[in-house]
């Protein structure tokens, strides 16, 4: 299923992107659709970009008509979910990190008390 997308933005068709054929709702063709990037950038005086990002979307090749490009958001959710994953792993491992320095810490207190006692018991 095609979601439409609406959108003044600028399209870019892509050169190498994909191609599909789909039947399209706004023009009721089976039209090929081309992978098109999106300029989601909000700019500033048309100069400087704000935020955004360039998302992808499928363009109607009959009427132009645009529709999220569902695999590429696909990409883009694996994608966060891996980086979600390997922080959580970085995470686990300070954390592994920081209880092993503070074991090593403990045990030179303990070192230094048992010397202190040594020391106070001659
Ligand atoms: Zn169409």
């Amino acid at each position: 299923m095609l979601i439409f997308w609406s959108t003044k933005n600028k399209v870019n068709r892509l050169q190498d992107g994909r191609k599909e054929t789909h039947k399209c709702s706004a023009c009721g063709k089976t039209a090929t659709f081309f992978q098109c990037e999106v300029d989601k950038g909000v700019k500033l005086y048309g100069v400087v970009t704000l935020f955004g990002s360039q998302q992808k979307v499928m363009q109607c090749g009959e009427c132009l008509a645009l529709y999220k490009d569902e695999e590429d958001e696909k990409a883009i959710r694996a994608e966060a979910e891996r980086l979600a994953k390997e922080e959580a792993k970085r995470e686990a491992e300070r954390q592994r990190i920081k209880d092993e320095e503070y074991k090593q810490r403990e045990a030179e207190v303990d070192d230094e008390l048992a010397q202190l006692k040594k020391n106070l018991g001659k």
